[in-house]
């Protein structure tokens, strides 16, 4: 297990509107500069520094910060174990959590959490910046304030959002239907196959029917993740070794295939017999499209006829974080390989329509 620092508390008023646990993992946004005028990841109490504004938002802080704060390139499944078993540890005495990640791979960890965390009836927000808030034009102010915000927002004393999400240059989006689609510009992220959940201008405004209804179960925590999966993108000139090296290869029990399109795949028979060979062996093949937009739709077109036949399934419109960290969910989560298939197949945190 990673390791953490004690929870510390900002309790800034007697009478908060709302007890929000920050949950610091490093990247961009926790930078500042060290005495030889480096950029480098500082603590949670250089942030508040520099925003002070966020202590007039009525809102008291827990903050518990990775002990070793990372670049979000270094994530790895014990990161999101660490993060779910926190949030689960946590979950009754808190209103909502904010969680403090990179952008390179916040996606994927958003998408992560969202599988892992199964009848969330709080926010769980991830933000960032493309500028640490050390830096005059920073963006990181404006994303942890309404972010903060977001996670203490109520409406008829219950939270408005009930799910996992991105909050990013003023937008807020569904976690597991975000993609980083910028690393120039201050509008990182983008959810190409579903609406944004609020659009934050002058006031909040919320997106009511495309936010997940809350459940009343209890909140229950899957932070076993399998991962020996892979990513096969096709492209042009993909060839039959490198595909039957990985088709062959023991260590691999899911393989997502990032085709063209509609989903489309050159349907030599060489290819069709690979992954048909691979299915039967028991490795699950998950189709998702290589586009942002749209979905796979098995059979529009001849070079995706064959597909069901023989026993790829179809990622519809899944992003490929969602995709990678439900596979590796569903791995994890059921033994039976139909189990696994139906896992990946049907709507389990609005991931896919
Ligand atoms: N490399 C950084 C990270 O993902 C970039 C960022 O935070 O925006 O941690």
């Amino acid at each position: 297990m990673l390791e953490l620092n004690p929870i510390e508390h900002f309790d800034l008023f007697n009478n908060p509107k709302s007890n929000i646990l920050v949950i610091y993992t490093g990247g961009t946004l926790g930078m500042d500069y060290d005495e030889a005028g480096s950029l480098a990841p500082c603590g949670f109490d250089s942030v508040l520094r520099r925003a002070p504004v966020i202590k007039e938002l009525q809102i008291n802080l827990s903050v518990i910060s990775f002990k070793i704060p990372i670049d979000s390139s270094k994530v790895e499944v014990s990161h999101w174990q660490q993060i779910a078993k926190v949030i689960y540890d946590h979950y009754d005495g808190f209103d909502g959590f904010l969680i403090l990640h990179g952008t390179d791979t916040m996606a994927y960890s958003a998408s992560a959490l969202s599988f892992m965390l199964e009848g969330l009836n709080k926010p769980v927000i991830f933000t960032g910046a493309q500028l640490p808030i050390a830096s005059p034009r920073s963006d990181a102010k404006e994303n942890l304030v309404t972010s903060l915000e977001i996670a203490a927002d109520t409406k008829n004393g219950k939270p408005v959002i009930t799910e996992v999400c991105i909050f990013f240059n003023n937008v807020l989006l569904r976690g597991n239907r975000s993609k980083k689609v910028e690393s120039q510009q201050f509008d990182a992220f983008e959810s190409e196959n579903y609406p944004i959940l609020a659009k934050a201008g002058i006031t909040i405004d919320y997106q009511w029917s495309y936010l997940r209804t809350p459940v009343v179960e209890k909140l229950k925590l899957h932070d076993q993740m399998d991962a020996s999966i892979v990513i096969l993108k096709l492209f042009p000139g993909l060839s039959e070794p490198v595909v039957e090296h990985l088709l062959n290869s023991p260590d691999i029990r899911g393989v997502i295939l990032e085709s063209y399109g509609a989903g489309n795949v050159p349907n030599e028979s060489w290819f069709l017999n690979l992954l048909e060979k691979g299915n039967q062996e028991g490795k699950v093949i998950l189709n998702i499209s290589q586009c942002n937009g749209g979905k796979v739709i098995h059979g529009k077109y001849q070079t995706s006829s064959e597909l069901d036949r023989i026993g790829v399934i179809s990622g519809e419109d899944m992003t490929t974080e969602a995709a990678t960290t439900k596979m590796m969910h569903a791995l994890a989560h059921y033994s039976n390989i139909t189990d696994v298939k139906t896992c990946l197949t049907t709507p389990i945190r609005g991931e896919m329509n």
